[in-house]
């Protein structure tokens, strides 16, 4: 399968390393031209903002809110995550409004803006997923459509899905454990 990275900014070239790794075949979008015959979009962890505005500028943010509407496969992991809101707390960035979620950007604190945990991952099968978060975003809302796969042990929605899109605040491209990957090229992309 041709499934795209968006590759503006941020950790793209992990999520690209577990794609090609996995037998697929990734494509770096920078833009719009870069989205023509993919079948599923990945937008990786970074700076929301900067997103933001490098998307603009390349005129991405159109082309990919369509073909996400259209029903391809979308995931977001954090910054990711961040664009793909419904809303966030602050007025920069202004998110992309696909998924039925309200954030908080950095709102785990400064002090723990980074911190690893083991989630129990229905989805994934019995063993947990080793999740790290970096700066992430506080999934602060989710509405009735929007399915959560996972939570933090304080109870916080931190891996979502509703219909074909996935959403992780966490960095499932920065551990070994490719069983995100996977679901995403599976069960998202059949659903
Ligand atoms: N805190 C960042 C933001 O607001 C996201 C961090 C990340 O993607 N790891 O965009």
């Amino acid at each position: 399968m041709r499934v795209g990275v968006l590759a503006v900014q941020g950790d793209f070239a992990e999520h690209v390393a577990v794609i090609r790794g996995l037998g697929h075949d990734p494509v770096e979008v920078r833009l719009p031209d870069d989205l023509q015959g993919l079948d599923g979009l990945i937008m990786p962890g970074g700076e929301s903002t900067t997103f933001s505005r490098l998307m603009d500028l390349f005129r991405l943010k159109m082309p990919i809110a369509g073909l996400a509407g259209d029903g391809m496969p979308l995931w977001g992991t954090c910054a990711g995550l961040i664009m793909m809101a419904r809303e966030i707390t602050e007025p920069d960035p202004v998110p992309m409004g696909l998924m039925d979620i309200g954030l908080v950007r950095n709102g785990y604190g400064r002090q723990v803006d980074s911190f690893e945990e083991d989630l129990d991952v229905p989805a994934l099968g019995a063993e947990p997923f080793h999740a790290i978060f970096i700066r992430a975003p506080v999934i602060s809302n989710v509405g009735d459509e929007v399915e959560t796969l996972a939570r933090l042990s304080d109870g916080s929605p931190v891996a979502v899905r509703q219909g074909r899109m996935l959403g992780t605040a966490f960095h499932p491209e920065l551990t070994r454990d490719r069983r995100f990957h996977e679901y995403f090229l599976s069960d998202v992309f059949r659903a």
